[in-house]
């Protein structure tokens, strides 16, 4: 399989995970009531060339995209789920912001995302936190070879209908390694065992995107004028990713400090 990375390769897109996983939590801390999403694309920008990394996203175009993307951020907030497009929008209480991000790191992409809750959120915002957050971890916790990418999928959207979620199904994950993204899609809901077979030099960008809807066939998106999606019933969406490599010895979170 072409996309399958070397150790060597992998060892190089780990650096490129820590570089990313320190420039989130950086812009995790300044994600504050009152923050524009300008300013963190602004040092997002910054703290990436600081570390001799590329941005990902500036003047990426993917495939279905009218034009290529502007900013190094995407700051998705409530309701939209991704590619929200950075502007003066000032955060205000009770905002879900989701912070997406990848860089270009001596020829090789990482990207992860998290999703943040401004001042004081509400309950219901809280547990769609975690469960986003505990669907990627349980993901992620038993990848190893001979599982599949239906396992992955089917792992994810289960937890999410055990709590009553749906899960974004239009949205996905992806091989990533020379290319931001590669071969295969990974989907957030399929079956278990089904699907490609997991094996050592597979890097993927594992992310979860759920809703509040309470729709047991997912819920729908809908494309907005400045080219980011969001949920169509307006309903509060989270996000979180890694990129994983698949090991010997099991998975190897690139994009966790
Ligand atoms: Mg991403
Ligand atoms: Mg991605």
């Amino acid at each position: 399989m072409a996309f399958l990375k070397s150790l060597g390769e992998i060892e190089l897109m780990a650096e490129a995970g820590q570089i990313l996983a320190r420039v989130i939590r950086e812009l995790v801390e300044h994600a504050k009531i009152g923050t524009t999403t300008n300013f963190l694309d602004k040092l997002s920008f910054e703290l990436i060339e600081s570390n001799k990394a590329k941005p990902a996203f500036l003047g990426y175009r993917p495939a279905g995209a009218k034009r290529p993307f502007p900013k190094t951020l995407c700051a998705s907030v409530n309701e939209v789920v991704v590619h929200g497009l950075p502007s003066d929008y000032c955060l205000q209480n009770g905002d879900l912001l989701k912070i997406d991000l990848g860089l270009e790191y001596q020829g090789f992409f990482v990207d992860s995302a998290i999703t943040v809750g401004v001042g004081r959120i509400s309950r219901k915002a809280r547990k769609l936190i975690e469960v986003t957050r505990n669907s990627l971890d349980l993901a992620i916790k038993n990848l190893s070879p001979g599982l599949t990418l239906g396992d992955i999928g089917y792992t994810i959207e289960n937890y999410a209908r055990k709590n009553k979620f749906s899960i974004i199904r239009s949205l996905t994950g992806h091989g990533i390694g020379r290319q931001l993204h590669e071969e295969p899609t990974v989907l957030n809901f399929g079956k278990p065992n089904t699907g490609l077979e997991l094996v050592p030099g597979m890097v993927l960008a594992i992310e979860p995107m759920i809703s509040l809807s309470n729709l047991d066939n997912g819920c729908n998106i809908q494309e907005l004028k400045d080219g980011s999606y969001a949920t169509k019933d307006k309903s509060l969406s989270a996000h979180f990713e890694h990129t994983v490599a698949i090991t010997e010895a099991g998975p190897r979170v690139l994009t966790r400090l």
